[in-house]
Protein backbone atom coordinates (compact mmCIF):
# COMPACT_ATOMS: atom_id res chain seq x y z
CA UNK A 1 0.00 0.00 0.00
CA UNK A 2 1.02 3.20 -0.60
CA UNK A 3 3.85 2.36 -3.45
CA UNK A 4 3.09 3.54 -7.14
CA UNK A 5 1.76 0.24 -8.70
CA UNK A 6 0.59 -0.16 -12.25
CA UNK A 7 -1.95 -2.87 -12.73
CA UNK A 8 -2.04 -5.09 -15.52
CA UNK A 9 -5.84 -6.68 -15.49
CA UNK A 10 -6.33 -9.87 -17.72
CA UNK A 11 -9.52 -11.33 -19.00
CA UNK A 12 -11.34 -13.76 -17.77
CA UNK A 13 -12.24 -15.33 -14.46
CA UNK A 14 -13.21 -19.33 -13.16
CA UNK A 15 -16.00 -17.12 -10.97
CA UNK A 16 -18.77 -14.65 -11.00
CA UNK A 17 -19.67 -13.53 -7.59
CA UNK A 18 -22.90 -12.56 -7.91
CA UNK A 19 -22.99 -12.76 -4.41
CA UNK A 20 -21.58 -9.81 -3.24
CA UNK A 21 -23.30 -6.79 -1.40
CA UNK A 22 -26.88 -9.12 -1.36
CA UNK A 23 -28.98 -10.86 1.04
CA UNK A 24 -27.38 -14.48 1.68
CA UNK A 25 -28.66 -16.86 -0.81
CA UNK A 26 -29.58 -14.02 -3.30
CA UNK A 27 -27.41 -13.01 -6.58
CA UNK A 28 -26.62 -9.57 -8.44
CA UNK A 29 -28.30 -9.12 -11.76
CA UNK A 30 -26.70 -5.49 -11.58
CA UNK A 31 -23.88 -6.20 -14.19
CA UNK A 32 -26.55 -8.30 -16.53
CA UNK A 33 -28.45 -5.04 -16.88
CA UNK A 34 -25.49 -2.95 -18.60
CA UNK A 35 -26.09 -3.25 -22.25
CA UNK A 36 -22.44 -3.41 -23.78
CA UNK A 37 -23.58 -1.91 -27.20
CA UNK A 38 -24.31 1.34 -25.09
CA UNK A 39 -20.44 1.67 -24.62
CA UNK A 40 -16.88 1.70 -26.95
CA UNK A 41 -14.41 2.36 -24.03
CA UNK A 42 -14.23 0.18 -21.04
CA UNK A 43 -13.39 3.09 -18.88
CA UNK A 44 -17.33 4.93 -19.74
CA UNK A 45 -18.67 1.41 -17.95
CA UNK A 46 -21.03 2.06 -15.23
CA UNK A 47 -19.24 1.13 -11.46
CA UNK A 48 -21.62 -1.59 -9.46
CA UNK A 49 -22.33 -1.71 -6.07
CA UNK A 50 -23.20 -5.37 -6.30
CA UNK A 51 -21.48 -8.14 -7.60
CA UNK A 52 -18.56 -8.40 -8.70
CA UNK A 53 -16.79 -4.50 -9.16
CA UNK A 54 -14.59 -6.12 -12.11
CA UNK A 55 -17.10 -7.47 -14.15
CA UNK A 56 -16.70 -6.03 -17.60
CA UNK A 57 -12.67 -7.98 -16.98
CA UNK A 58 -14.34 -11.61 -17.05
CA UNK A 59 -17.82 -11.70 -18.97
CA UNK A 60 -17.79 -12.19 -22.18
CA UNK A 61 -20.40 -9.46 -23.59
CA UNK A 62 -17.97 -6.86 -22.63
CA UNK A 63 -14.94 -8.90 -24.09
CA UNK A 64 -14.34 -6.42 -27.35
CA UNK A 65 -13.57 -3.51 -25.10
CA UNK A 66 -10.45 -5.06 -23.91
CA UNK A 67 -7.75 -4.84 -25.98
CA UNK A 68 -5.98 -7.13 -27.05
CA UNK A 69 -1.88 -6.19 -26.75
CA UNK A 70 1.15 -7.64 -27.61
CA UNK A 71 3.86 -8.49 -24.90
CA UNK A 72 6.00 -5.36 -26.69
CA UNK A 73 3.39 -3.27 -26.19
CA UNK A 74 2.40 -3.98 -22.51
CA UNK A 75 5.59 -3.76 -21.53
CA UNK A 76 6.08 -0.16 -23.20
CA UNK A 77 2.99 0.61 -21.56
CA UNK A 78 3.92 -0.48 -18.11
CA UNK A 79 7.27 1.34 -18.07
CA UNK A 80 5.42 4.59 -19.69
CA UNK A 81 3.07 5.18 -17.07
CA UNK A 82 5.18 4.19 -13.44
CA UNK A 83 6.94 7.18 -12.00
CA UNK A 84 11.01 6.27 -12.74
CA UNK A 85 13.26 8.12 -10.72
CA UNK A 86 11.78 9.29 -7.88
CA UNK A 87 10.97 5.72 -6.39
CA UNK A 88 13.18 2.99 -5.49
CA UNK A 89 10.00 0.58 -5.34
CA UNK A 90 7.82 -0.16 -8.34
CA UNK A 91 5.40 -2.28 -8.27
CA UNK A 92 3.34 -4.18 -11.33
CA UNK A 93 0.31 -6.09 -9.75
CA UNK A 94 -1.41 -8.48 -12.13
CA UNK A 95 -5.16 -9.04 -11.45
CA UNK A 96 -8.01 -9.74 -13.44
CA UNK A 97 -10.31 -11.37 -13.73
CA UNK A 98 -7.97 -14.40 -12.85
CA UNK A 99 -5.03 -13.81 -13.53
CA UNK A 100 -3.54 -17.31 -13.18
CA UNK A 101 -5.77 -18.69 -15.71
CA UNK A 102 -4.27 -19.76 -19.47
CA UNK A 103 -2.61 -16.56 -19.19
CA UNK A 104 0.07 -18.12 -17.09
CA UNK A 105 1.32 -18.94 -20.47
CA UNK A 106 2.55 -15.63 -21.46
CA UNK A 107 3.73 -13.99 -18.53
CA UNK A 108 7.29 -14.99 -19.30
CA UNK A 109 7.58 -13.38 -22.80
CA UNK A 110 6.53 -10.48 -20.60
CA UNK A 111 8.84 -10.30 -18.02
CA UNK A 112 11.79 -11.52 -20.28
CA UNK A 113 10.64 -8.56 -22.16
CA UNK A 114 14.10 -6.11 -21.83
CA UNK A 115 12.23 -3.01 -21.19
CA UNK A 116 10.71 -5.28 -17.64
CA UNK A 117 14.18 -5.57 -16.47
CA UNK A 118 13.86 -2.61 -13.88
CA UNK A 119 11.21 -4.25 -12.39
CA UNK A 120 11.65 -5.81 -9.49
CA UNK A 121 8.51 -6.61 -7.17
CA UNK A 122 5.26 -8.41 -8.91
CA UNK A 123 2.23 -9.21 -7.01
CA UNK A 124 -0.39 -11.79 -8.59
CA UNK A 125 -3.63 -10.34 -6.77
CA UNK A 126 -5.52 -13.99 -7.55
CA UNK A 127 -8.59 -15.72 -6.23
CA UNK A 128 -6.25 -18.90 -5.33
CA UNK A 129 -7.89 -21.79 -6.95
CA UNK A 130 -5.72 -22.01 -9.66
CA UNK A 131 -2.69 -24.14 -9.56
CA UNK A 132 0.51 -22.70 -11.38
CA UNK A 133 1.90 -25.22 -14.11
CA UNK A 134 5.35 -26.62 -13.52
CA UNK A 135 7.08 -24.64 -16.14
CA UNK A 136 5.59 -21.75 -14.37
CA UNK A 137 6.20 -22.54 -11.08
CA UNK A 138 9.98 -23.43 -12.46
CA UNK A 139 10.09 -20.02 -14.21
CA UNK A 140 8.98 -17.88 -11.34
CA UNK A 141 11.39 -19.36 -9.08
CA UNK A 142 14.32 -18.41 -11.12
CA UNK A 143 13.00 -14.94 -11.59
CA UNK A 144 12.76 -14.51 -7.75
CA UNK A 145 16.54 -15.36 -7.79
CA UNK A 146 17.38 -13.67 -10.79
CA UNK A 147 21.29 -13.97 -10.67
CA UNK A 148 21.85 -10.74 -12.83
CA UNK A 149 20.71 -9.19 -9.34
CA UNK A 150 23.44 -10.42 -7.04
CA UNK A 151 22.07 -12.21 -3.36
CA UNK A 152 20.78 -8.69 -2.20
CA UNK A 153 18.91 -8.01 -5.33
CA UNK A 154 16.00 -10.50 -5.23
CA UNK A 155 13.10 -9.88 -6.83
CA UNK A 156 10.14 -10.04 -4.82
CA UNK A 157 7.27 -12.18 -5.80
CA UNK A 158 4.07 -11.98 -3.79
CA UNK A 159 0.59 -13.56 -4.22
CA UNK A 160 -2.04 -11.82 -2.61
CA UNK A 161 -4.91 -14.33 -2.56
CA UNK A 162 -8.68 -13.26 -2.19
CA UNK A 163 -10.39 -16.14 -0.69
CA UNK A 164 -14.21 -16.40 -1.96
CA UNK A 165 -16.28 -16.57 1.38
CA UNK A 166 -19.64 -18.34 0.75
CA UNK A 167 -21.11 -14.11 0.54
CA UNK A 168 -19.58 -13.95 -3.05
CA UNK A 169 -21.67 -16.64 -4.05
CA UNK A 170 -19.55 -19.42 -4.82
CA UNK A 171 -19.08 -22.90 -3.56
CA UNK A 172 -16.81 -23.34 -0.59
CA UNK A 173 -15.40 -26.78 -1.85
CA UNK A 174 -14.41 -24.65 -5.19
CA UNK A 175 -13.27 -21.55 -3.41
CA UNK A 176 -11.57 -22.77 -0.40
CA UNK A 177 -8.13 -24.23 -1.60
CA UNK A 178 -6.06 -24.69 1.08
CA UNK A 179 -3.38 -27.00 -0.67
CA UNK A 180 -3.17 -24.41 -3.67
CA UNK A 181 -2.40 -21.39 -1.58
CA UNK A 182 -0.08 -23.04 0.59
CA UNK A 183 1.80 -24.41 -2.60
CA UNK A 184 2.24 -20.60 -3.53
CA UNK A 185 3.44 -19.89 -0.19
CA UNK A 186 6.55 -22.42 -1.37
CA UNK A 187 7.52 -19.81 -3.89
CA UNK A 188 6.16 -16.19 -3.63
CA UNK A 189 4.95 -14.33 -0.23
CA UNK A 190 1.88 -14.89 0.30
CA UNK A 191 -1.38 -13.49 1.92
CA UNK A 192 -5.22 -13.85 1.90
CA UNK A 193 -7.52 -11.40 2.24
CA UNK A 194 -11.12 -12.06 3.68
CA UNK A 195 -13.72 -9.49 1.60
CA UNK A 196 -16.35 -9.40 4.66
CA UNK A 197 -19.41 -7.17 5.39
CA UNK A 198 -21.72 -9.22 8.40
CA UNK A 199 -20.79 -11.44 11.34
CA UNK A 200 -22.00 -14.38 9.32
CA UNK A 201 -19.08 -13.35 6.98
CA UNK A 202 -16.49 -13.30 9.37
CA UNK A 203 -17.39 -16.96 11.17
CA UNK A 204 -16.85 -18.36 7.59
CA UNK A 205 -13.92 -16.08 7.28
CA UNK A 206 -12.65 -17.47 10.42
CA UNK A 207 -12.89 -21.09 9.96
CA UNK A 208 -11.93 -20.78 6.62
CA UNK A 209 -8.42 -19.28 8.00
CA UNK A 210 -9.06 -22.47 10.49
CA UNK A 211 -8.97 -24.84 6.91
CA UNK A 212 -5.80 -22.72 5.87
CA UNK A 213 -3.63 -23.00 8.82
CA UNK A 214 -3.97 -26.95 9.27
CA UNK A 215 -2.72 -27.25 5.90
CA UNK A 216 0.17 -25.30 7.02
CA UNK A 217 -0.28 -22.03 5.63
CA UNK A 218 2.03 -19.46 7.42
CA UNK A 219 0.99 -16.54 5.94
CA UNK A 220 -1.24 -13.23 7.08
CA UNK A 221 -4.46 -12.96 7.01
CA UNK A 222 -6.64 -9.90 6.48
CA UNK A 223 -10.31 -9.10 6.28
CA UNK A 224 -11.72 -6.39 4.00
CA UNK A 225 -14.64 -4.35 3.97
CA UNK A 226 -16.93 -4.95 1.26
CA UNK A 227 -17.65 -2.30 -1.20
CA UNK A 228 -16.38 -1.03 -4.01
CA UNK A 229 -18.33 2.54 -4.15
CA UNK A 230 -17.97 4.69 -1.08
CA UNK A 231 -21.44 4.58 -0.14
CA UNK A 232 -21.22 0.70 1.14
CA UNK A 233 -17.51 0.34 2.06
CA UNK A 234 -18.20 3.28 4.42
CA UNK A 235 -21.07 1.67 6.35
CA UNK A 236 -18.81 -0.91 7.26
CA UNK A 237 -14.82 -0.85 7.17
CA UNK A 238 -15.11 0.49 10.90
CA UNK A 239 -16.77 -2.70 11.91
CA UNK A 240 -14.40 -5.16 10.04
CA UNK A 241 -11.23 -2.61 11.70
CA UNK A 242 -12.84 -4.14 14.96
CA UNK A 243 -13.50 -7.64 13.91
CA UNK A 244 -9.85 -7.91 12.65
CA UNK A 245 -8.24 -6.79 15.87
CA UNK A 246 -10.82 -9.10 18.08
CA UNK A 247 -9.59 -11.92 16.14
CA UNK A 248 -6.00 -11.61 15.66
CA UNK A 249 -6.31 -10.53 12.12
CA UNK A 250 -4.98 -7.53 9.79
CA UNK A 251 -7.48 -5.03 8.54
CA UNK A 252 -7.16 -3.90 4.52
CA UNK A 253 -8.36 -0.83 3.85
CA UNK A 254 -9.80 -0.26 -0.11
CA UNK A 255 -7.38 3.10 -0.71
CA UNK A 256 -8.63 3.57 -4.01
CA UNK A 257 -12.27 4.10 -2.49
CA UNK A 258 -12.28 6.77 -0.06
CA UNK A 259 -9.12 8.22 -2.43
CA UNK A 260 -10.39 7.90 -5.59
CA UNK A 261 -14.15 6.97 -5.49
CA UNK A 262 -13.05 3.86 -7.35
CA UNK A 263 -13.05 5.22 -10.43
CA UNK A 264 -11.32 3.22 -13.88
CA UNK A 265 -7.96 3.39 -14.14
CA UNK A 266 -7.40 3.52 -9.57
S1 LIG B 1 -12.86 -13.96 -8.38
FE1 LIG B 1 -12.51 -11.74 -8.44
S2 LIG B 1 -12.64 -11.14 -10.62
FE2 LIG B 1 -13.49 -13.23 -10.42
S3 LIG B 1 -15.69 -12.87 -10.25
FE3 LIG B 1 -14.85 -13.01 -8.15
S4 LIG B 1 -14.39 -10.89 -7.54
FE4 LIG B 1 -14.68 -10.93 -9.77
Amino acid sequence: MGVPSVFLRTFGCNFKCAGFGMPRGELSKEAESVDPNKYSRYEELPLVSTGCDSYASWDPRFKDLSPVLTSDAIAERIMEILPHGKWKEEHLVITGGEPLLGWQRSYEDLLNHPRMQKLKEITFETNGTQELSKEFRHYLLDWTLNPKLGRRGRNALTFSVSAKLPASGERWEDAIRPDIVRSYEEIGHTYLKFVVATEEDVRDALKAHEQYRAAGFKGDVYLMPVGGVESVYSLNNKAVALHAMKHGLRYSDRLQVPLFKNEWGT
